[in-house]
């Protein structure tokens, strides 16, 4: 696969032309993701599946900016949301989707435990896309801060360390929360051990598997 191949706005193609050319995963996934099927991708941190699933959630975005009418009460218009285990890898998630949606005017907002939810409400206003760790996005969900409702393009990524943290239940909640119907999900795991593949089977609807 080549970046021109990918039939997806001007300026992503621009933004992506900064790599010499799509990792593995990357070749492996958009096709899919960008036809709109649910994905699970199992694939190490540096094969490049940041941007396996940061390019489809912006280019799905992009598609669906404009058909949406928000209401006056909104505080924001949040359809994409990354769910990560730790802070670390949400930020570094962040900082990558941050300049891809700064050549689209999307903009993506950073929250996680530890420090003050009001500075994140603040940030959230105007926002797009969010990226999480599980238990702060709950306490945002649980202050109306975030509704879940809104959310169409999901991403649980490293599925298999977000359970050995323990973080199964916040999962299960913040899925339940979500419109299965309107959603569409993107898994992405290190490893396939049965919890992840019960995860999976729970709440991606007929996945391609990619592996690499
Ligand atoms: P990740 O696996 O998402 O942690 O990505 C690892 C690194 O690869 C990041 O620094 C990305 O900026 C970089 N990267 C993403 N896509 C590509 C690509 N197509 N070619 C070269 N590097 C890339």
């Amino acid at each position: 696969l080549s970046f021109e191949e990918l039939s997806i706005d001007e300026r992503v193609l621009g933004f992506l032309k900064k790599y010499p050319k799509p990792t593995p995963i990357q070749s492996a996934s958009w096709p899919f993701l960008l036809a709109g099927r649910d994905l699970i991708g199992v694939a190490e941190t540096g094969s490049g599946k940041t941007m396996a699933f940061a390019v489809p959630a912006v280019a799905y975005l992009l598609s669906t900016i404009g058909k949406k009418k928000m209401k006056a009460k909104d505080a924001n218009n949040i359809s994409a949301l990354i769910v990560s285990p730790t802070r670390e890898l949400a930020l570094q998630i962040h900082e990558n989707l941050d300049a891809l949606g700064k050549a689209v005017n999307v903009k993506s907002v950073c929250v996680y435990g530890g420090v003050s939810k009001d500075d994140q409400k603040r940030a959230l206003n105007g926002a797009n896309i969010v990226v999480a760790t599980p238990g702060r996005l709950i306490d945002l969900v649980n202050d109306d801060a975030i509704d879940l409702e809104k959310i169409t393009y999901l991403v649980l990524d490293e599925a298999d360390r977000m359970l050995e943290k323990g973080f199964e239940e916040d999962i299960k909640r913040i899925m339940q929360s979500t419109d299965a119907a309107n959603r569409k999900t993107v898994m992405f795991t290190a490893t396939w051990p049965p919890s992840v593949r019960d995860l999976a089977s729970q709440f991606l609807n007929n996945p391609v598997k990619v592996m690499i």
